[in-house]
């Protein structure tokens, strides 16, 4: 991608931003997050369809804030994080530069915050085409074969927080998991205590999660604990119509009260 290199290059030239966040290929040819600081170095920067970690995750941690203003390589579920991260006063719109790219990998020119939000509103937000047959297959179950599933799945967790850690929405300093008085989720890894914690991670992530899937690639185990969220994402849009991530003044579906909101989940 000649053009994001030269753009790249330009905003680091001109110092309009002193990190460029994005993708290059490491020494096997696996490919990594880049964190360019030196002009001479943008042609590093790749884009290809293997490049799908959702970088947003390190726009929040102080190790690349203190490189300064940051640019970054956003393909949509890059954008919509961030524009929950801004949304969370977590980011300032004016301490990046967003260079977007679009579905068939092309650069786009994203000039500012609302430009990016007209892409986003233009994009299908809906989980990706190729979690939802999963999520159908999922729902055909009955409660009880359900609970089995997630009870097989989550008996493998080994609570190493991989998933946490990749996700751009779980920036907690100190994560409820690990604070200990109370303890609100056991620390050892059973079925009972593992559970407990996709549970709350879900519940903190309801109305939050943009879909990447990042959490799932990121488990060592293979447990698929993005579908825990992102059925969540369609319960919130079935009952709220809303997606995450498509406004910087976004406010928080479980934490708002509207007083027409329905209540038909109350029995
Ligand atoms: S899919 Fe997973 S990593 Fe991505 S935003 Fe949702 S919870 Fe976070
Ligand atoms: S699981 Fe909850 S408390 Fe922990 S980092 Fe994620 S959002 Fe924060
Ligand atoms: S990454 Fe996998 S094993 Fe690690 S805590 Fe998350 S679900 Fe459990």
């Amino acid at each position: 991608m000649d053009n994001l290199v030269k753009r790249a290059k330009e905003l680091l030239e001109n110092k309009t931003v002193q990190v460029v966040i994005g993708y290059e290929a490491g020494p096997t040819g696996v490919i990594r997050p880049a964190f360019i600081t030196d002009p001479e170095k943008a042609g590093k920067l790749i884009y290809n369809d293997k490049c799908d970690q959702n970088l947003a995750v390190y726009l929040t941690k102080k190790e690349v804030k203190n490189f300064g203003k940051m640019a970054i390589v956003a393909t949509l579920p890059v954008m919509r994080s961030i524009m929950m991260l801004i949304s969370e006063q977590q980011l300032f719109a004016e301490s990046i530069v967003v260079l977007g790219i679009s579905a068939d990998g092309n650069l786009l020119d994203i000039a500012d915050i609302n430009i990016m939000q007209g892409y986003i509103e233009k994009s299908d937000l809906s989980n990706p085409e190729k979690y939802k047959a999963l999520l159908a297959e999922l729902n055909k179950l009955n409660p009880e074969e359900k609970f089995a599933y997630w009870q097989k799945e989550l008996s493998k967790c080994i609570k190493c927080y991989a998933c946490r850690q990749a996700c751009p929405m779980c920036y907690c300093t100190r994560c409820t998991v690990e604070v200990n008085q109370p303890q609100w989720i056991p620390v050892q890894a059973n079925t009972h205590g593992n559970m407990e914690w996709h549970i709350l991670r879900a519940m903190h992530l309801a109305g939050r999660c943009i879909s990447c899937g990042e959490c799932g690639r990121a488990c060592p185990v293979g447990i698929p604990c993005h579908l825990l969220t992102m059925q969540l994402t369609d319960q919130v849009y079935t009952y709220f119509k809303v997606y995450a991530g498509t406004s910087d003044k976004m406010n928080s579906v479980l934490s708002t009260f509207e007083p027409n909101d329905k209540e038909s989940f109350i029995i």
